[in-house]
Parts: structure tokens; sequence; C-alpha cells
């Protein structure tokens, strides 16, 4: 078994997040949450103790836009959404309140709103809502700090390594403007949104990296970011090891995107597609950089929590979003849980395996209908080019119970004179075992599936994939899913069904050549990962792939498939 927090005295182990290697001095921060004790204010006090809290949020805003301006990734959207929070009009209201009726001050009437929220996000059990947890702690610190004047940015010297519990992304990005080399978190997992970020800005990161802050201080270090280890006081030998590798990184990425406009074809000729996985409308800006032609996985969850959730704000955000492209885009219908949507439900025991993705939709009539209305009169608009992909399929009558809907509402937009695409393909996410064990009878009744490894992976090892305490555990390039992959992958090519992966395992170079050996060759994944992993495919042939394959199938663990994958990929 992986052991995330194991390692020697001199070398500290956690979870891999980021890759790249950086060679520095480590800074240590233990960065704790602030804290605001209630003070009322005077009636007199009220205006200027509103105002305060005005200056203080265009500060933040302006703080997050000049972050945009910098960033220009395809993660700049979760800046954005942090924007939204700050802007939030119940966070306002709620702020107002406090001071004017409950004589509150500022600081405090900030911190107790914040509080609340995180109190109820908290309370709703949701792995889901983890990510928006952390946003909203260090929004609260971050107004807390500009309120009262505290001077909380980190001063670093070029070519740090930082080894904290936990950073935000907006605390991220400050220090990359002031050259930070790497990261080290002793929280945190490998979806969360600092990671998200360093991997778009290039900067190595490890999380889960237990006791390190006591462990590390002030020492020159080499963290491995591919390997999940920092090494304190290297060696000589080993640092010049290290130099190397890091000289030779370099070239890598400068080669990688020059290849981005080649053509996608095995060394055997055998063509492949690298679609790109979006849910932002900031993120189109960057599809073209990594030549994504499709969007294989567009999430649409993120209108849901913005509340954007009209025909009109769905048709708007649709249309931008198949403007972006000149290929398809395939719509994933809203994957979330009921306590996301309607806080009067009563909670679940088990959110992950109770009412989400097509189980509630097909609960929530109003909701997929206007989603499919909204879609279905797009691709009247693009015909040819729409997709419509299902969540959480488990069983044959959800899919069923789908195209129901759907051609009902095509009937009702042809009759109303709206133009329709009669033929828009249907497809389903493959991520629960037991769709995937069932792939023959669901692809026979589907125009294509998509294989969802990030969930596949936490329903077939039983792991949530947020918990960090079980996150060595989670790995999505297991024997097990492995044989799901491929026996879905035999189903689709028995019925002649279209079959993609968009799970994070597509946008993983060992986890792309297992795929493609298994016949796999529409693969979505974040657009920045679609250069490396084309380099990979266009080095092989399909023999080669294939033979990788029978050992992703055959291997004992995932140790031996990663060891074997750095054999076969020089041989
Ligand atoms: C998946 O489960 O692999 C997937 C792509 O969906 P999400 O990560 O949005 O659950
Ligand atoms: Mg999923």
């Amino acid at each position: 078994m992986n052991e995330p927090n194991a390692g020697t005295s001199k070398t500290i182990k956690g979870i891999p997040a980021s890759p790249g290697i950086a060679i520095g001095k480590v800074v240590c921060v233990d960065n704790k949450r602030r804290k605001v004790l209630p003070r009322s204010i005077q009636a007199s006090e009220i205006e200027s103790q509103l105002a305060q809290f005005q200056r203080a949020r265009d500060t933040i805003v302006a703080e997050l836009g000049d972050m945009l301006n910098y960033l220009k990734t395809e993660s700049s959207a979760i800046i954005e959404t942090q924007k939204q929070i700050v802007i939030d009009i119940e966070i306002e209201k709620r702020v107002s309140a406090a001071i004017r009726e409950e004589l509150l001050s500022c600081d405090f009437a900030v911190y107790r709103t914040f509080c609340d929220f995180i109190e109820r996000l908290k309370e709703s059990g949701s792995e889901l809502f983890q990510q928006r947890i952390i946003d909203l702690e260090n929004l609260k610190d971050r107004f807390i700090d500009v309120i009262c004047g505290n001077e909380a940015s980190l001063e670093i010297e070029a070519g740090t390594i930082l080894v904290t519990k936990e950073l935000s992304p907006t605390e991220l990005v400050s220090l990359h403007e002031k050259g930070l080399s790497g990261l080290v978190m002793e929280k945190g997992g490998v979806t969360s949104h600092a990671v998200l970020i360093a991997q778009s800005l290039d900067i190595p990161c490890v999380v889960n990296a237990k006791d390190a802050i006591k462990r590390a201080a002030n020492e020159k270090a080499v963290l491995n970011g591919r390997e999940g280890i920092l090494i304190l006081e290297p060696g000589k030998n080993e640092l010049k090891v290290y130099q190397t590798k890091l000289r030779k990184l370099k070239k890598t990425q400068k080669r990688l995107l020059k290849n981005i406009s080649e053509p996608s074809v095995s060394k055997s000729g055998t063509e492949f597609l690298l679609a790109a996985n979006i849910e932002f409308e900031s993120e189109i800006k960057f599809l073209k950089k990594y030549n994504a032609g499709h969007i294989g996985l567009l999430r649409t969850e993120g209108l849901l929590f913005s509340n954007k959730i009209s025909y009109e704000e769905q048709t708007g955000f649709y249309e931008s979003v198949l403007k972006g492209v000149d290929g398809t885009v395939t719509f994933r219908l809203f994957d979330v849980g009921g306590d996301k949507l309607n806080a009067k439900l009563p909670q679940e025991a088990n959110p992950f395996l109770g009412w989400r993705g097509i189980r509630m939709l097909l609960d929530e009539e109003n909701l997929l209908e206007n989603q499919l209305k909204a879609i279905l009169t797009c691709a009247g608009k693009n015909k040819g080019r729409v997709k419509i992909l299902i969540p959480m399929i488990s069983i044959l009558e959800e899919v069923r119970a789908v195209k129901n809907v759907v051609q009902r509402i095509q009937n009702e937009l042809s009759e109303s004179g709206t133009e329709i695409d009669e033929h828009v393909a249907i497809g389903a996410m493959i991520e629960v075992p037991g769709a995937a064990l069932h792939a023959e009878q669901l692809a026979a009744e589907l125009d294509f599936m998509s294989i969802g490894t990030n969930d596949l992976t936490q329903y077939t090892l039983a792991v949530d994939r947020g918990n960090e305490k079980i996150s060595g555990l989670y790995q999505q390039q297991h024997p097990s899913i492995w044989k799901l992959i491929k026996a879905t992958a035999e189903a689709a090519h028995k019925v002649n069904t279209e079959l993609a992966v968009c799970g994070e395992l597509a946008g993983d170079v060992l986890g792309a050549c297992g795929l493609f050996g298994m016949g796999i060759k529409n693969l979505s994944m974040i657009a920045s990962s679609i250069p490396k992993v084309k380099e990979e495919l266009i080095s092989h042939t399909d023999e080669e792939f294939k033979q990788f394959a029978d050992i992703c199938i055959s291997a004992a663990t995932t140790t031996q498939i990663k060891e074997a994958f750095e054999d076969w990929r020089i041989h």
C-alpha cells in the first residue's frame, strides 16, 4: 500500500499533487485561522462601519481582479468563484443587518456571517462542499485582515519552497508572483483548489504531508512533486541528480507545447482524440492554447451553485461554450445531491450513495426539463455538435426515463416551430461499478458512454474521493479499475457504441497509455494535460499500448503498474 505519511528523518513523504522539481530553501508557515470577539458599536458608528465593510469588499474584489489578470489560465475560474462569494448579496445583507440592527462591529459582523455559512456547509456533511468551506474560511480571514489593517501577506524570497498547513488559491497566486518554487501542505486533497492552481501554474506540490511544518524548518531541500517527497538537506550527489533532472524538465516543457499542432495519431497511424473538460466560461479562452477542438465534458453544476438556472441563463452559457470550439460539446446534466439544491430536505446518512446525479434529476422534473430544453434548443442551432451525458447511471431504467423526457421535449420544441437536431447523441457516465459490469445492455440503448474514473474509483475501492485520511487508497490506476474499464470497452465494442473516458485517469500519462491499449481513443481531460498526453500517445505503436494494457489488467498492485510503466515507456 502507498503510505503517504511515512518517510525517513530526512525525507517527508506526502501525496503527489502537482509534478515537477523545486530546489530551494524551505519556509514553514503555520497559518492559523483568525478569531474575532463580539464588539458592540454606538448607533452613530453604523454608517462608518458599513462603509468599512464596503471598502474591504472593494479591496478584495480588486485583489482578485489583479489575480485574474495574472493567472490567465484555466484555473482562473476558481478566483472568479471567489469574487462571486465576496460580492454575494446574501453576505452583504447579513453583514449590514448585524451592523444596523444588532449594533455589532464590522469585523465581528463579517466574522459571524462567514462562520454561519461555513457551519451550514459543514452540517450538510457533503464532500462536494469541502472546497467551498476552505474558500469561505480563506475569504473570511482576508476580510478580517483588510478590515483590521493586518498585513497578512507572506513575504518570501524567489525560489522558496513553502511548507504550510493549507493555502488558499489566492494566497498561492500571490506567492507565485513572488517567485514561489514549490509547495508542501499538511492538509488538502489532490483535487483541492490550491492544487488545481498549482498544476496550472506548474508549481510542484505535495499534499497530506503530516507534521511537515515541525520537521522542515529552514532547511535547504528538494521537492519532488511527482514522487510526493520533500528531501531535506540533500547530499551533494543527490542535489546534482536533481539539478540535472530540473534542467531536463524545463526542456521537455518547451518541447511539449511544440507538439500540440502535430496530427493526433499513434506510431501505427491510429487516430485518437484529446478533448477538454471544462466547467466555467472563463476556461473557454484556454482551449485554443492546448489545441482542444472538442469539449468531452462540460460540467454544468457551476450554474446551480451560482443560481443561474433559468432557461435564458442556461442557453446563454451553453451558446458561449459552443462558440468556444469548432467540434462537439458533451453537456453533462446537473450532477449534484439533494442537500446542495434544497436545504429543506432531510440529511442523508450516505450522500454519495444517495440522491445524486440522475436520481435527483428524475425526481426534480422541472429542473431536468428546463436543462434539457436549453440544451436541445442549442442542439437545434448547432446540429451534430451537441451531446448529452447522464451522470450517475446505475440502472437501465434511468437511461430510458431520460430518453423519454428528451423525446417529449424534442416533440414540444418541434411543434412550437423550434429547430431541433433529431439525432442529438445521448450517453451515460460509467462511474458506478454496476454500470461498468452491465455496460453491454446500457450501451445497446445509448449513443455513447463516458467512463468517469474519479467516481468509478471511489465506488469500486469504497474510498471517499475527498477524504484525506484515506487518500493513499484512492488509486485510479488500481488493477480493479482497469478490469472494469476493460469490461466496459469490450461491451461498447460489441454493440458498436462510442466510448470515451473523462475522469482524471485520461489526463494521466500512464492512464492514457493503458486506455489506448484497451482500445479507448477518445480521452477528455483538463486542457493543460493535453500536451503531455499527446506526446506519449504519438510515441508508441498500437501493439506496445496493448502490451501495457495487459500489464495493467494482470498486475497485483498499483505500484507494480507504475514501475512497469517506467520500464515500458523507455523500451
Ligand atoms: C468522474 O467521476 O470521473 C467525473 C469525470 O466526474 P466528476 O469528477 O465531475 O464527478
Ligand atoms: Mg463523477
